[in-house]
């Protein structure tokens, strides 16, 4: 077995392997964790598999890809000096811009030094003697530490393809979630997409402004929402950075985590003029405001088919095909699935170089060596692309081989679905945290702030286990059978769990059909501190 120390990057090349905290992924979640636990005086190793830092956002690069959150918001918060100074371009931040700004954050606050780049965490075993982690890497590299801390995203397992005759295929496949980084010219090619999430919401456009052809294979259609993009003007800056801590604060108030109010109104306590103009005024907007324009949008269903049925109706006016137009309809509950923001999507369908399928009326059959079949009939491609999202929220967890006590695997004890105390830490495996982990609200809100509340309370949480000389935490199992009941109870109340969605892992086929996200960020994080106030109430320390 290889040391740390002989396959160390330069930049973390320290000789030893030891750690008091070792932090799986350098995203967002993983860089600002580093920083914190920096501060705290804790030796701290961050293990990344990319070759370099940003996370999802180093990954997906796929033509148009840019947040559906504004990037003033989608940003740090914890350093006023940084909130100051960078300045975001576009209400919307493109990838290449995210991008840098995790290389600032992390040139800014030097990080890389403790960062090793290219290096796959493979396995993480807890050994109970040692009350230590001892952490594994794809070429056999063994670290340990005291605590693991996995900052692994909740998007960044790509949803293999296992299309029937894929490897026949003769022309180049790509994947929205493993972008090729030299980017990817489809100029006179005749394409396939597969999928119609956010991803390919965004791609379509782009794609079909280059390809000869481009064929949207879909199998359910996504309710979208125009982004309204546009630059930021300097004095939208200055108003806002003015602003920012009221704003910031005012967000923690939001379920969901964002500027933008939930209106206290119901969508059927209105006239139909009153909410006909109150969903054009959030169409106007543009952005996921849209599901806030009532307060009932997600709870009762005919509320729901309100806002759906104004949103048909954008799309019968800009698709001039009707066939198409109904096609692109989705009949399902908005916001149960992630909304979509676009930049030209549904005008995309009125080129004559596009061509969308139904694979509901036209199934799809199998990839051949010159393209696809759907519904019996031949599609001949060029090249196809993969836009059908990721194993979401447990699939990067799962995928490393994590033992707590008694050599029990995570994978195994989540075979049901997942299984946390507040999405933050697991029975039977003391001393890990799970950033953003499920059951907690994660993908329901504002990444940013609700990794910097998670990252905040655990480096508390291991400050404090220093202060008061404990070395061991685990989660009780009856806090977690609690925390588990509630996070389904919650969701129950809602509509959530009628759409097959990768929130209930619906678009794995084989995954336990299980609600994975904690709705509602206020409550939640006022009960994560009052469990850390009160000593930490639901965990076992010693
Ligand atoms: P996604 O929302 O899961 O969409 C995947 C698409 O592929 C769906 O249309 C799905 O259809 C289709 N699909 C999957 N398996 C298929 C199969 N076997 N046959 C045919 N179609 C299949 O994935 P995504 O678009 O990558 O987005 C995932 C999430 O990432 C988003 O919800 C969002 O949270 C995040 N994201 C955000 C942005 C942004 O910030 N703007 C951009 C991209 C992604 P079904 O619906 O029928 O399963």
């Amino acid at each position: 077995m290889q040391t740390l120390s002989e396959t160390a990057s330069p930049q973390a090349r320290t000789g030893s392997a030891d750690f008091d905290v070792i932090v799986v992924g350098a995203g967002f979640a993983g860089l600002y964790m580093l920083h914190r636990l920096r501060g705290l005086g804790f030796s701290v190793r961050v293990l990344e598999a990319a070759s370099g830092v940003g996370g999802t956002w180093y990954w997906n690069r796929y033509p148009g890809a840019r947040c559906d959150v504004e990037s003033v918001e989608y940003s740090y918060q914890f350093s006023p000096e940084l909130q100051q100074e960078w300045e975001w371009s576009e209400r919307y931040a493109t990838q290449p811009e995210l991008l840098r700004y995790a290389n600032h954050v992390a040139d800014r606050f030097d990080l890389r030094r403790d960062i090793q780049f290219d290096l796959r965490v493979t396995a993480a075993t807890f050994d109970e003697a040692a009350n230590r982690w001892t952490i594994v890497t794809h070429d056999g590299a063994r670290l340990s530490a005291t605590y693991c801390v996995t900052a692994t995203g909740c998007l960044s397992v790509p949803n293999e393809p296992k299309f029937k005759g894929t490897e026949m295929f003769a022309g180049p496949t790509y994947h929205t979630g493993r972008w090729p980084h030299e980017g990817v010219d489809f100029t006179g090619q005749r394409v396939g997409i597969i999928g119609t999430g956010s991803s390919a919401v965004q791609s379509v456009p782009i794609i079909a402004g280059q390809a000869e052809h481009l064929y949207v294979f879909q199998r359910t259609p996504s309710f979208v929402v125009p982004a309204r993009n546009a630059p930021l003007s300097l004095s939208e800056q200055v108003a806002i950075k003015a602003d920012y801590p009221a704003l910031r604060a005012l967000a923690k108030t939001r379920r969901n985590g964002l500027f933008c109010e939930t209106r206290d109104v119901s969508a059927l306590g209105v006239s139909d003029e009153e909410r006909e103009r109150a969903y054009r005024e959030r169409w106007d907007r543009g952005g996921l405001c849209y599901t806030g324009t009532f307060n009932d949008l997600l709870i009762d269903s005919r509320a729901n088919e309100t806002a759906a049925d104004f949103l048909r109706a954008r799309i019968r006016e800009v698709v001039k095909d009707p066939a198409t137009a109904e096609a692109l309809s989705p009949r399902t509950v908005v916001g149960g699935k992630r909304l979509c923001i676009d930049i030209g999507y549904y005008e995309t369908f009125n080129r004559e170089n596009v061509t969308l399928i139904d694979l509901n009326k036209a199934p799809l059959g199998e990839i051949t060596r010159d393209g696809l079949t759907a519904g019996g009939k031949p599609y001949r491609l060029d090249s196809i692309v993969f836009a059908i999202g990721f194993d979401a929220m447990t699939g990067a967890l799962t995928r490393i081989d994590i033992r707590g006590r008694g050599g029990a695997r995570l994978a195994e004890k989540w075979a049901e679905g997942p299984r946390t105390y507040l999405g933050l830490s697991v029975a039977g495996f003391p001393n890990l945290f799970t950033i953003t982990g499920p059951g907690s609200p994660s993908v329901l809100t504002n990444m940013l702030p609700t990794i910097e509340q998670h990252v905040d309370w655990v480096a508390e949480c291991i400050g404090t286990m220093r202060e008061r000389n404990f070395r061991r935490i685990e989660a009780t199992q009856n806090a977690e059978t609690a925390w588990v009941a509630r996070v389904n109870e919650i969701a129950a109340g809602t509509l959530f769990p009628t759409c097959n969605s990768w929130y209930l892992g619906a678009n794995i086929p084989g995954k336990p059909r299980v609600f994975m996200p904690y709705i509602g960020f206020p409550p939640y994080v006022e009960e994560c501190n009052e469990i850390a106030a009160s000593g930490y109430s639901g965990f076992a320390l010693s």
